[in-house]
């Protein structure tokens, strides 16, 4: 038997269920969960400003270790690593064929048969796809990475939503070295973003939000200037990430840009007015918009990458607020509404 909480709706929150793990099929891999980070798409499910199909399992910033390899599981990881029983592992929010013609494209995201953990209704034939769970069990076809065993599961736990999405916003954004970079937005994926950005080279990086207190904490993450969104107009740069997802900051962001600048739109995932753009103003200006959902393959391995590398260097871990089991889920949940911290994990590592 494996425990899981099911969320129902905003009004009937969490039960608290067990099933039986299922046997593995072709290609599937059994991770019994460590540790699960609430992300903010999570919180707006919980609140019902944004509705799941459910019963749902919530949590897709996820951290496991290997229980089970089914049948014809892969052999390898992404980087070339043997998979194992025991191994510290990440997986992609997305599991999809890659003979889709958007999976040849590098959008796996987008693929017709997408299957998205943390976002799928529980049936009789499809569980265990959530963090909020003893177990996650990995569809055919999901990317998967071994971890550095020491890593935090705390830090560990943020890879495969925060900042994998993050390097997907680099990428997009080209060269970073030697540009100026704003970051409009300092939750958790901005805070990602200046440190990301500040190792890659980049000539400054401002950040920008209406909040003091973030603009203080993106200063120990990269940040070498700090700008509330009203004095942002004092500044312009070469590239702009925009993680806030406010109309105002969709506007600003443009305007913030020098001659030949590009703007990677990410925070905006939630009903949006139309934003008034002037099309002489790009022309003249020579301006590119991009957006960005999730990430890809290439932007989760360089996402493990970054933080098995660096954190050591940022002190990741004083952005999650730790302390909530998987029983405590409600509590966890009312906590990060109520106090907002960047992050609040679900230790499942004492679970069976
Ligand atoms: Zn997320």
């Amino acid at each position: 038997m494996s425990k899981f909480a099911s969320f129902f709706n905003a009004d009937v929150k969490f039960t608290i269920q067990a099933q039986p793990l299922p046997e593995l099929k072709a290609g599937e891999i059994l991770v019994k969960n460590l540790c699960t980070t609430l992300c903010r798409s999570d919180i707006h499910t919980y609140l019902g400003k944004r509705i799941e199909k459910s019963p749902t399992i919530l949590g897709h910033e996820i951290v496991g270790v290997i229980q089970e390899l089914g049948p014809d599981a892969p052999i390898k990881d992404m980087r070339g690593a043997v998979l194992k029983l025991g191994d510290k592992v990440t997986w992609a929010i997305y599991a999809s064929s890659p003979d889709d013609a958007l999976s040849k494209v590098a959008i796996p995201q987008k693929a017709k048969d997408l299957f998205k953990y943390g976002h799928e209704q529980i049936t009789a034939l499809s569980q265990f796809h959530g963090g909020l769970s003893e177990h996650t069990l990995l569809r055919k076809n999901t990317p998967i990475i071994v971890l550095k065993a020491h890593l935090p599961n705390e830090v560990a736990s943020l890879i495969n939503c925060s900042v994998a999405t993050v390097a997907g916003a680099v990428r997009l954004a080209g060269t970073i070295k030697d540009k100026s970079v704003a970051v409009y937005g300092t939750g958790m994926l901005g805070i990602i973003a200046c440190a990301m950005v500040s190792k890659m080279g980049a000539s400054k990086v401002i950040a920008i939000d209406e909040n003091k207190e973030r603009l203080a904490m993106a200063m120990q993450f990269g940040a070498t200037e700090s700008s509330l969104p009203i004095q942002s107009n004092h500044h312009k740069v070469d590239v702009v990430l925009e993680f806030s997802g406010s109309l105002t900051a969709m506007q600003d962001s443009i305007n913030l840009l020098n001659i030949g600048g590009i703007v990677i739109w990410i925070g905006a995932v939630f009903p949006q007015p139309a934003v008034a753009l002037n099309a002489e103003y790009m022309i003249r200006n020579i301006l590119t918009i991009k957006g960005l959902h999730n990430y890809n393959n290439e932007d989760f391995v360089n996402a493990v990458n970054f933080i098995e590398n660096n954190y050591t260097n940022f002190n990741f871990e004083q952005l999650v607020k730790t302390g909530f089991s998987l029983d405590q889920v409600t509590a966890a949940f009312d906590y990060a509404v109520a106090h907002n911290p960047f992050r609040v994990s679900i230790d499942l590592s004492n679970e069976k």
